[in-house]
């Protein structure tokens, strides 16, 4: 995609946080990676109202050259970036693209600073045995972007304490489809505890499941 069509492409993703209900307002963000930094949704601005120009464009360092100022969260865009490409960390998990929201039941989890554990196989799809939260952080502080980065640790996906969600994927759709399975999962995970405590999957039955989602899925590609 050129840069016109990812700026597009990013204003699209942004909207649809919205139309599909997992986000509301300006709260949230998106970022998509390009060939020597990434473009970002200008901070406050309603997406549905977003022209390409608005989209801001900035360097691997922090650098921008834009009329429009970035979203307030640039600092954990900059840094997943930045760190996906360690060795070690993320394990070889490239990200494209990142989308972070204020999804409600996820959202409700992170407030009561807890994780999701792994009551459902699907949890697998975050890239391990649970989604962690991070501590509580300002919003758009580099103390939130240090939390972020650490609980994403071998992760596509984390959850911000007090705040809501950030999901990391090859490109836009697979953010976009982590961020809505992460709510779903809040959701489920939230109705069983109305009910009681639901048993959680052993490391050895989520080191099979996550062995699985390797290959699964991959006719679609
Ligand atoms: P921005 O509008 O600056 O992206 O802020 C929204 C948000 O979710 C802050 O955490
Ligand atoms: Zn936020």
């Amino acid at each position: 995609m050129n840069d016109l069509e990812l700026r597009k492409a990013l204003i699209a993703t942004a909207i649809e946080l919205n139309t599909s209900g997992i986000n509301q307002g300006t709260s949230g963000n998106v970022s998509v990676r390009t060939e020597n930094g990434f473009l970002i949704t200008p901070s406050g601005l309603q997406y549905a109202d977003l022209e390409p120009s608005d989209v801001v464009l900035m360097d691997f360092n922090g650098d921008f050259d834009s009329d429009r100022q970035p979203s307030s969260e640039w600092r954990f865009h900059l840094d997943i970036y930045r760190h996906s490409h360690d060795e070690g960390e993320n394990k070889g998990h490239d990200v494209g693209a990142i989308v972070h929201t204020h999804s409600t039941y996820a959202t409700a989890i992170a407030c009561l600073k807890r994780c999701i554990p792994a009551f459902h196989y699907m949890v697998a799809v975050a890239g391990g045995h649970d989604i962690r939260c991070a501590p509580y952080a300002t919003f758009g502080s580099q103390e939130l972007s240090d939390f972020a980065i650490e609980a994403l640790v071998d992760r596509k996906a984390c959850l911000l304490a007090h705040h809501g969600v950030i999901a990391t994927g090859g490109n836009l759709a697979k953010a976009f489809a982590l961020a809505c399975e992460i709510e779903t999962l809040a959701h489920q995970y939230l109705e069983a505890l109305k009910v009681g405590q639901p048993e959680i999957l052993s490391r050895t039955e989520m080191d099979k499941v996550l062995e699985k989602f390797k290959t699964y899925g991959a006719q679609a590609q």
